[in-house]
């Protein structure tokens, strides 16, 4: 047969006195977490998503200065390309020009001033562009656009010569950069052949273009931003680069090149990786302040959210901590530290069930001869009594998981779920406990202080009414009494040892 709960069941040692840690409904922790697990989460997302879309925004800005750079870079790209190609066709039409003049012979016989200016007059012009030689076919030079007596000069070991000299139909000829004979500056030669009018090979035009000029048009070009220009003949060599210092074209960055056809040509621009950062790079400070902000107040807010509900949470468990010592305080006898009569009536009244009363064992418990004791010894030293008796009750009861109750002047009460044979010998302790504390009665004829027990057990009286269980051990409580006090009675006679329902043999009620 189960047992249901009829009292709260303290674990051995744990007395009246101490706290019941009742959470009714369960408030505590479980309603307020949640809004804080809630709280918790929102605050999760909603600073995840704002990082998301600052981190998009940073990736977004280093896409647009890449993109920018690239566009930056061609279009660089081409305005080199067609700065140089203009400036190699108009020195390259100077060349032709002479050229024509020579192959046609017109100017044979005539005075070298004469020749000197009809050759010349008509060449285009620029600060970078050197004077033009005409070399006979030795590689001697007897015509300079600069004087008219020209310098000497001899290319017969020179590209620009040989190639001439050796194709017929070779058309503009670019060399590899090298530093001018008669100059010394870093400079492209230029050459074209002129021909006899029977074809064949009468000399070459050379001209040069000072690498600088180059270079200065360039660096307009690219004014103040942070690309290298560069310019590369056909074997791979560089030619020149905007740059003084040495610049690694093939470290990381972004880089853009292109022949310059026909010639055999190469140009490149270059935007290193640190350049590209540096443009986007700084627009990320305020996105990421904004985000930190953002981020740190609505932590803050958390925090503050998170100690508000803390607070709450303690408020409400203190309160419930006073609820519960109040409601301790109202169901303990104030003397002895038993519960009162008013829990006993209580804890009683669950044990009306028919169901569960056979599980029960009650026991009305009185100190003999009380009032003997107190007229001896004074009410002082009966209320120490009472609390040495108390003591001995409340360590049984916890002992056996029974309950304990003061429910008149020296009268007791204990409710225990067990057996009553067990009853039986958790009555008889108590009884030889208090036996065993010797406390001085010298009106008593045994001249300690004792107690009666009366035991009722729910299995003997099944079907009672809880008054009637009640009464019966009243009863039994004073065939104790009248049979000499200091020892236990059983509601109905060697009920304990038979099992099965007892025949109803009520002790006769009657004085002490
Ligand atoms: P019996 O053995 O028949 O029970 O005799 P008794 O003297 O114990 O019984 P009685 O009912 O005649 O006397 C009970 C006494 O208990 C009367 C009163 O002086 C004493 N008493 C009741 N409450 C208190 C209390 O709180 N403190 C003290 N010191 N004495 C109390
Ligand atoms: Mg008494
Ligand atoms: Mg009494």
């Amino acid at each position: 047969m189960s047992v249901s709960p009829i009292h709260d069941r303290r674990p051995p040692g744990e007395g009246p006195g101490a706290v019941r840690r009742e959470a009714p409904g369960g408030r505590s922790g479980g309603l307020l977490g949640e809004p804080r697990r809630l709280l918790a989460i929102v605050a999760i997302v909603v600073i995840g998503g704002m990082w998301a879309y600052a981190g998009w925004m940073i990736l977004d800005l280093r896409r647009q200065a890449w993109a920018n750079a690239r566009h930056d870079a061609a279009s660089l790209l081409s305005t080199s390309e067609r700065a140089l190609s203009r400036d190699i066709e108009l020195y390259d039409m100077s060349l032709r020009t002479v050229a024509d003049l020579m192959n046609l012979s017109v100017l044979e016989g005539v005075s070298p001033e004469v020749r000197h200016l009809s050759l010349f007059d008509r060449l285009s012009r620029a600060r970078g562009y050197g004077s033009i030689f005409v070399l006979d076919s030795n590689g001697d030079s007897f015509l300079e656009s600069g004087a008219v007596v020209p310098r000497r000069l001899n290319g017969t070991d020179q590209p620009y010569f040989t190639v001439q000299r050796d194709d017929a139909e070779g058309g503009l000829f670019i060399g590899a950069p090298r530093s001018s004979r008669i100059t010394g500056q870093e400079v492209i030669p230029l050459s074209r052949r002129f021909s006899y009018a029977d074809g064949k090979f009468a000399g070459v035009i050379v001209g040069a273009i000072q690498l600088s000029y180059i270079r200065e048009i360039f660096d307009r070009l690219k004014g103040d931003s942070a690309f290298t220009v560069a310019l590369t003949f056909r074997d791979g060599v560089t030619t020149m680069t905007t740059e003084a210092t040495a610049v690694d074209l093939k470290g990381p960055g972004l880089r853009e090149s292109r022949e310059v056809l026909p010639w055999p040509l190469h140009l490149s621009v270059f935007l290193p990786e640190s350049a590209i950062d540096e443009a986007w790079m700084p627009q990320t400070r305020p996105i990421l302040t904004i985000a930190l902000l953002l981020s740190a107040a609505i932590l803050g807010v958390l925090v503050l959210l998170h100690r508000e509900f803390g607070r709450r949470e303690e408020a409400e468990r203190q309160a419930l901590a006073a609820q519960t010592e109040l409601e301790r305080l109202a169901a303990t006898d104030a003397l002895t530290g038993l519960w009162n009569r008013r829990r006993f009536e209580r804890t009683i009244a669950r044990c009306a069930d028919p169901a569960t009363r056979p599980d029960w064992a009650l026991m009305a418990i009185d100190a003999d001869h009380f009032k003997w004791l107190n007229d001896r010894y004074g009410h002082p030293a009966g209320d120490r009594a009472l609390r040495s008796v108390a003591a001995v009750l409340i360590t049984r009861a916890a002992a056996s998981g029974g309950e304990a109750f003061r429910v008149g002047g020296e009268e007791f009460a204990l409710l225990v779920a067990c057996g009553p044979e067990e009853a039986l010998r958790l009555a008889e302790s108590i009884r030889a406990g208090v036996a065993a504390l010797a406390l001085p009665h010298a009106d008593h004829p045994r001249g300690i202080l004792t107690l009666s027990v009366g035991l009722a057990h729910g299995a003997w009286a099944p079907e009672a009414s809880l008054q009637d269980w009640m009464d019966e051990a009243d009863e039994a409580l004073y065939a104790a009494k009248r049979q000499g006090r200091d020892r236990v009675c059983l509601a109905r006679e060697g009920a304990p040892r038979e099992p099965g329902p007892a025949p109803p043999v009520r002790l006769a009620a009657g004085g002490r």
